[in-house]
């Protein structure tokens, strides 16, 4: 795979599919990739979304069948990651300072994003301004709170792991800052799951 000066995969696997209303400024950093499930149960659905005003999407999406489509340049920043959790609070390497700003004995996703959007990386986890999103076709299958997906496909996640070498390949991206939704954001936790790359 190459990338172009635009942001865009030059692959034969890769179909190119923009969709304009996923833009929401220019991404001039990218530190992270960011792995999700649609919650939408077919590449249709989720690509009638992407034509909403402001919509929440990713720069590559995976069908069923493993194909590959690109639907935002590397270079637009997207809405996909949502509230941060807190690095430090996930890895116990917070200061007392840190620790008392994030009061972590009460839920506050908006004032922990506050914090932690405002911290360099990597002492945060890759938000939208400096993270690739890619997304996987897989709807909820059981809507309970502890809500359970489809399991990703062979095929998808044949996709899945050549995309993510790809990319972090081209763009110098550590293993280490790949990540499945829930780790880095408040989703449910057993989105993308089954992804494996
Ligand atoms: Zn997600």
């Amino acid at each position: 795979m190459l990338l172009d000066g635009e942001g865009w995969a030059v692959d034969p696997k890769v179909t190119k599919q923009p969709y304009f209303n996923l833009r929401q400024g220019e991404m001039t950093a990218i530190n992270g990739i960011v792995v999700h499930q649609t919650a939408s149960p077919t590449l249709q659905s989720t690509l009638n979304s992407y034509q909403s005003a402001n919509p929440n999407g990713a720069h590559f999406l995976i069908d069923k069948d493993g194909t590959l489509y690109q639907t935002a340049s590397i270079r637009w920043l997207l809405w996909h990651v949502g509230k941060l959790r807190s690095r430090c609070l996930v890895r116990k390497v917070c200061t007392p300072k840190e620790l008392k700003a994030l009061n972590p004995g009460t839920w506050n996703p908006s004032g922990v994003h506050k914090i932690e959007s405002r911290k360099k990386f990597p002492d945060r986890f890759p938000m939208n301004a400096d993270s690739i999103g890619i997304e996987i076709v897989g709807n909820v299958i059981d809507e309970s709170k502890d809500a359970v997906f489809e399991t990703v496909t062979v095929a998808q996640n044949r996709s899945l792991q050549w995309l993510v070498a790809e990319l972090c390949r081209l763009l110098s991206i550590p293993a280490a800052e790949i990540y499945r939704h829930p780790e880095i954001s408040y989703k449910k936790p057993h989105e993308a799951e089954t992804a494996q790359w």
